[in-house]
């Protein structure tokens, strides 16, 4: 910590001429002096990048895994869930908008020692990276990841994926586990409603797969915006080419929230439509949340009988199944 600031010194920055330009993720800000990009959660100050979050959780929990949601990961498990404030996409129709809006930080300081020890004190298996986009606490992140690593406790991200090329591997590479949003399949979605774009997101799937990192990814279904038979056709059947058959995938039911609470809600019918041709192109394990009453349970797709069992966060592990199923990471 610099004695002359507030704040950390962030990475993946550089100067331009008096400016800096943020490496982070791929909105590429060129901060003035005393500017903060667009998360909010990294500031020009005196030459340097920092980061303005760095050691200020705003939320810390214990959760079960399986409301991140991560149903192919230690089911049955607590995760120890840790957030802050601010996010690099700005989504209209953000669920969690509360934080990923705010900027700052209100809360007491917890380092990253005092985490991990949290974690182990609360009997967690895991500690997850959660409840606003990650990628902005980086710095954060990986100082607790390698403290975790050291105690044998795997960490996950929650995440919107959208991370530059530059920054992606550090960022990533100790992670065991992902749940990344594929908020459309359509670059111009996501520039409309996200202020993002999809490409970057689509190379983080890859390159989490392709490292091995356990990966689950989220769609929130948004009735007239992405919920159309041919947008989910063309996503389901990418992630069934590009990640796998066993690739779980959740569709979440939207509820209004946020710039968009004159948008009505996710219909079950909708969501029974999505699930339908997920299954179709081909996609072994897809759940639907944020709406009551779907059958959730893991089934083989070699005999149909049931492997986990889910009713709610209750879960059952049918540990006496004949079949392994190598795509459900279990503890050892
Ligand atoms: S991480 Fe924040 S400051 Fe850096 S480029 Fe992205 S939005 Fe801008």
């Amino acid at each position: 910590m610099n004695n002359q600031s507030l704040y950390p010194e962030a990475r993946f920055w550089k100067r331009k001429g008096e400016s800096i330009l943020c490496e982070l993720c791929p909105h590429a800000c060129i901060l003035h002096e005393g500017q903060s990009g667009l998360c909010g959660s990294r500031i020009h100050e005196a030459g340097k990048l920092r980061s303005t979050v760095y050691g200020y959780p705003s939320a810390l929990q214990s959760d079960p895994i399986e409301k991140k949601p991560l149903f192919h990961f230690l089911p049955g498990t607590r995760t120890f869930s840790i957030g802050t404030q601010g996010c690099n996409l700005s989504c209209k129709f953000c669920q969690n908008w509360h934080l990923s809006a705010q900027h700052g930080r209100e809360h007491e300081y917890v380092s990253p020692k005092e985490l991990v020890l949290a974690a182990k004190n609360n009997r967690c298996k895991s500690i997850a990276f959660t409840y606003n986009e990650p990628i902005i606490f980086a710095e954060y992140a990986l100082d607790i990841i390698d403290l975790a690593e050291q105690e044998k406790i795997p960490c996950i991200f929650v995440t919107n994926g959208y991370v530059s090329e530059l920054a992606r591997e550090t960022v990533f590479s100790g992670l065991r586990a992902v749940n990344i949003d594929l908020k459309a399949f359509s670059d111009t979605i996501y520039r409309h409603y996200t202020g993002g774009s999809l490409r970057p997101v689509l190379d983080t799937i890859l390159w989490c797969v392709n490292k091995g990192i356990h990966t689950e990814i989220t769609t929130l279904l948004i009735p007239g915006v992405n919920d159309d038979d041919l947008s989910l056709e063309k996503s389901t059947q990418w992630i069934v080419k590009n990640c796998g058959e066993d690739t779980p995938l959740h569709l979440t039911a939207f509820h209004p929230d946020y710039m968009m609470t004159d948008h009505p809600g996710t219909s079950r019918q909708s969501l029974e439509r999505a699930r339908k041709i997920a299954t179709a192109s081909g996609l072994r394990y897809v759940y639907v949340g944020n709406y009551p009453g779907f059958d959730n349970n893991t089934y083989c797709p070699q005999c149909g009988e049931i492997v986990i069992e889910r009713k709610g966060y209750q879960v059952t592990l049918h540990k006496e199944h004949q079949h392994s199923l190598p795509i459900i990471r279990r503890l050892p």
